[in-house]
């Protein structure tokens, strides 16, 4: 099977004059693991719909292939769709729900019975083909789900939060078995989720939403290390996020004033203006050392008072008062065992990092919103779609 690239220009939807969407611009390359990954509500799973076919945009271009699907019907779009509710047929085995599909595209019975068996060989359930869904468990569910959308043969599989109804230990298996999915099929997924691990674990690129619009495209690594925006910094991950003066920027390196101290941060392109900013430091790249530490020649120390210790097992979160609104939070690896951390509330302490640990970011406009990660099955959210088979659950 090959992918199909999409490109979406200046989509746009609205709800009751309400924008879901707000005039996104996107390039989703050909054979991509690609991640729409932002908060409830940012419009995630309108942008999907669209591409599908479930949602008309107001205005905009979706291409797939180069060629514009907007006036084509779902059932006549290259793509197929896997939604968080397994929307198995509960009167059928999995055999017949793997088939459902191949029925309406007049194959021959022996290569819809070949085409069935490598799906179901591909997700490990050729096993399981005589039991019906609830027989099965919800991963085992989701597999078959899985089967019956690429048995049809997609060129871009879109993906609604499939993991989300499982528990946490099997949703981390599952990432893993997806990612190796796609790898062996070779087509563009499209993964909406909001959980950021599951984006960073899973995905050759990830577009960060907030409200409508997509505020950083990029890989997993760079979103993390390099995140643009003060959303994006504070939605992948803990944060320590800060304003900042930008004094001046000489070469690769921004002198900026943060926390009554004054900082180096290494700056790549896109050098910032001098001015008011923000900078982010991740905690696991701060280190503490007693007060009155020298930054050193590649350095930056903060001084601050512990405030509180929380110990989180495979390491230690430190809160530093430093004087501003927020805590400095220091990760420390407890690569010594539950003692890693030896400094006590009510010290003095110097929290260190070097110059590529602190990026100065603009400032978002769109405010970080708290996005629990459903660990729970009781919370899923059914949200039957148009052109979607009866939803079982
Ligand atoms: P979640 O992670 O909770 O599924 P999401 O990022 O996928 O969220 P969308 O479902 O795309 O977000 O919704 C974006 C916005 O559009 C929300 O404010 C939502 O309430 C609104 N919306 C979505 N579908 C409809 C609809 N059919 N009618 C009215 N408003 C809608």
């Amino acid at each position: 099977m090959t992918g199909g690239a999409i490109r979406l220009h200046r989509l746009a939807k609205s709800f009751a004059g309400m924008p879901a969407v707000d005039g996104i611009d996107l390039d989703i390359p050909a054979g991509q693991f690609f991640s729409l990954l932002g908060p409830s509500g940012c419009g995630k799973t309108t942008t999907l719909r669209m591409i599908a076919g479930f949602e008309k945009p107001d205005s905009g271009r979706i291409e797939l292939d180069g060629r514009d699907v907007a006036a084509d019907p779902p059932h006549r779009r290259p793509v197929n769709t896997v939604f968080q509710t397994y929307a198995l047929f509960p009167f059928m085995s999995v055999r017949d729900n793997v088939a459902f599909g191949l029925r309406y595209q007049k194959v021959s019975r022996e290569e819809t019975m070949r085409r069935v068996g490598e799906a179901l060989e591909l997700v490990r359930m050729d096993r399981y083909a005589t039991r019906r869904p609830a027989q099965l468990s919800g991963g085992q569910q989701q597999r078959v789900a899985l089967a019956r959308a690429l048995v049809l043969r997609p060129r871009v599989l879109l993906l609604d939060e499939p993991l989300g109804a499982l528990d946490a230990t099997l949703r981390k298996q599952l990432q893993l078995e997806l990612r190796a999915l796609q790898r062996d099929v070779g087509i563009t997924f499209v993964y909406v989720t909001h959980d950021q691990e599951e984006a960073l674990t899973m995905s050759d690129q990830i577009a960060v939403l907030a409200e409508g619009r997509i505020e950083q495209v990029g890989a997993p690594q760079d979103i993390y290390s390099a995140p643009a925006t003060t959303f994006v910094a504070g939605f992948l991950g803990a944060a320590n996020i800060f304003d900042a003066e930008i004094i001046d920027v000489v070469g690769g390196a921004a002198t900026c004033t943060a926390l009554g101290t004054r900082l180096i941060a290494s700056v790549s392109e896109d050098p910032p203006a001098p001015g008011a900013a923000a900078v982010v430091i991740r905690p696991e790249r701060i280190t503490l050392q007693d007060n009155g530490t020298p930054g050193g020649a590649d350095g930056n120390a903060i001084s601050g008072t512990v405030k509180h210790i929380v110990y989180l097992g495979n390491c230690t979160q430190v809160h530093v008062d430093v004087g501003a609104a927020a805590d400095l939070v220091v990760e420390v690896p407890n690569r010594s065992g539950p003692d890693s951390v030896t400094h006590t509330p009510g010290q003095r302490v110097a929290c260190v990092c070097t110059h590529d640990a602190v990026r100065v970011l603009q400032r978002s406009t769109s405010a970080r919103v708290a996005d629990p990660v459903i660990e729970d099955p009781s919370k899923t959210v059914f949200k039957p779609l148009a052109g979607a088979p009866a939803v079982t659950a």
